[in-house]
């Protein structure tokens, strides 16, 4: 069923643009429910229509339901600039963080006599608040996401390498519904957990050791997040201390959120805890970040970040702490804010795992 185009939250008459052109892949979809790779969509007051090419004539008929223009050859943006000197929409809104330099001097080329204004993120701050049916989407998502970690979790055992467990949990996540990883799985063990962002490598579990498992799915389009962290062996004190820190911190981070906070007092109320426990300087990232369409979008859950939260966002909680040749400690959830504050959809239990 091709999904009723959604207008953007946009005031064409009191911003005086006569047109927006979409060129960002995920705003392109949000809007109009294309999910193929090339497409762009110029929206005016009454009327929106998609620009793609012939491998997606099918596609875009089965997707859309606003109008869809075919460009038979070469790239999209000439023929949008035709249909814009068409419409004669003289003041045209284009997305400033997505339109390349190339792509500017082309329109600027082919758009003698018009004005092209460069807009923020429009459209990502549309996004920030999901619907029930972009709601239903992440739960799925997430449910998915845990169950992928619940199977792979039984291939875990000293001599096994990271990149296998990383092979594990992608290979459940699509048996399981998924249509692929929302980003690259991280599992990294030992030290290697101290990288917030570590790749899987070829080295190998072992007993007495953290290891991390950061993963995310993307199903019907949208994108979970989780991180938990195990450890092969009865863990030290030192490493109980750690894990109970970050886990207060992340429940103190959960408990604040709720309609009409900064994003920022979020991220201070996990920090807040860590500090106490002496490891706020070992918390390396910010608290968390929106997902949805893409695995990072607005708002970020960082130290001054203003943006007040809305029921309805969809957001990770994600402290951690990470010491440079000893290891490193995350606990993320996905979460929906709420009217009464916040529901944490993640069902996968946050105890250390031991194994
Ligand atoms: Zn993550
Ligand atoms: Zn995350």
């Amino acid at each position: 069923m091709p999904q009723p185009f959604r207008a953007p939250a946009f005031d064409f008459a009191s911003e005086r643009i006569d047109a927006l052109l979409i060129t960002e892949p995920a705003n392109v979809r949000y809007l109009s429910g294309y999910t193929g790779s090339n497409g762009l969509i110029v929206v005016t007051p009454r009327s929106a229509v998609l620009f793609t090419d012939p491998r997606y004539a099918i596609q875009a008929s089965q997707e859309v339901a606003c109008s869809v223009r075919i460009v038979a050859r070469g790239p999209l943006l000439p023929a949008a600039a035709g249909f814009l000197r068409r419409l004669r929409s003289r003041r045209v809104g284009f997305e400033k963080a997505h339109l390349s330099y190339e792509q500017h001097a082309l329109l600027t080329d082919r758009l003698p006599g018009f004005t092209l204004i460069p807009l923020g993120p429009v459209i990502e701050r549309q996004r920030m608040v999901k619907s029930e049916q972009e709601l239903a989407r992440i739960r799925r998502s997430v449910a998915t996401n845990s169950r992928a970690f619940d199977r792979a979790l039984k291939a875990i055992r000293p001599g096994v390498a990271e990149i296998e467990i990383a092979a594990e949990i992608e290979y459940h996540m699509r048996r399981l519904g998924a249509e692929k990883p929302a980003f690259e799985t991280i599992v990294a063990s030992g030290d290697r957990s101290a990288l917030p962002h570590a790749r899987p490598t070829s080295k190998k579990l072992k007993a007495a050791e953290l290891t991390l498992i950061d993963m995310g799915a993307t199903e019907d389009g949208y994108a979970s997040d989780m991180t938990r962290v195990l450890h092969i062996g009865r863990p030290s004190p030192k490493i109980r201390r750690m894990y109970n820190a970050v886990l207060e911190a992340q429940l103190a981070a959960i408990d604040a959120v709720r309609p009409g906070v900064a994003a920022g007092r979020v991220d201070q109320a996990a920090r807040a805890v860590l500090k106490r426990h002496g490891l706020d300087r070992m918390f390396t990232h910010s608290t968390g970040h929106g997902l949805g369409l893409e695995i990072h979008e607005a708002p970020r859950l960082g130290k001054r970040d203003t943006t007040k939260l809305e029921a309805g966002m969809a957001i990770t909680i994600e402290p951690g702490a990470y010491v440079q040749g000893f290891g490193g400690i995350r606990i993320e959830d996905t979460v929906v804010v709420t009217a009464a504050g916040c529901e944490v959809l993640t069902p996968t239990p946050k105890e250390l795992i031991t194994l």
